[in-house]
């Protein structure tokens, strides 16, 4: 039986950092997959002289294309939100367009951000919420993951985390994920292939700490998951078996 796994993210690499791994199982079963990203990211730089946001939010929208296609996924919406202020959004309206796009999509699964962002970033949290809402109006029979801090990943790696400013505020307290994905051979490749196709957001991290470290930095991916109240097996309980 095929299934659908939407995504729904803040801006483009979020996908890629959150949920490469997913995504790859998924694919690979012969899933549908398809991924929406509230804004272009066009204030993703510490240079917004040589970025300025228009130019800036039409390369990321090359380097999310570049990053899908590693990632074998061809479907992909943006929902038009100015970077930075997801959070001033209105919440219901916000909420509306992504439960229209549950309703024609009918995803088995709905993958977004878990409460605290996962880094603390108020777009992360608006949209994780926004998404949360969307799906327990329109589509409570689709089982819903929301990404989380890897287990261990604020000790192991707290040196990187604070050296390149990974949470805006305190880190997350770590939570028991109920999926718990540990990337290695061609799937932790070809993430790092789809990291590395978004260039602007990812070459400061390669540079800085070294390829070998980034692999392990970002090799695993960890989600709060609530069942669908539907009879389907959504497409969690398929990747723990996988
Ligand atoms: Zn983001």
């Amino acid at each position: 039986m095929t299934r659908t796994l939407l995504g729904v993210w803040a801006h483009p690499d979020d996908e890629t950092f959150l949920s490469s791994g997913l995504v790859l199982a998924a694919r690979e079963r012969g899933d549908r997959v398809v991924l929406v990203t509230a804004t272009r990211g066009e204030h993703g730089t510490d240079d917004p002289a040589a970025w300025p946001p228009a130019r800036l939010g039409r390369h990321r929208e090359r380097e999310l294309e570049a990053a899908l296609a590693v990632l074998g996924v061809d479907e992909h919406r943006f929902l038009g939100h100015r970077d930075g202020a997801c959070a001033d959004a209105t919440e219901p309206m916000a909420a509306r367009a992504i439960a229209t796009i549950i309703e024609e999509v009918a995803p088995d699964t709905i993958v977004t951000f878990g409460p605290d962002g996962v880094t603390g970033h108020p777009d992360h949290r608006a949209v994780g919420r926004w998404t949360t809402r969307a799906r327990n109006a329109v589509a409570p029979g689709a089982e819903l993951l929301r990404a989380v801090l890897a287990p261990g990943f604020t000790r192991r790696f707290a040196d990187v985390n604070a050296a390149f400013g990974v949470f805006l505020d305190e880190p997350a307290d770590e939570v028991v994920p109920g999926l718990h994905l540990r990337l290695d051979g061609a799937h932790l490749d070809r993430k790092i292939e789809a990291m590395l196709a978004q260039d602007s957001q990812t070459r400061r991290l390669v540079d800085g700490v070294g390829l070998a470290v980034f692999r392990r930095w970002w090799g695993e991916e960890a989600f709060l998951v609530e069942a669908g109240s539907g009879a389907g097996a959504g497409v969690a309980a398929s990747a723990r078996a996988a």
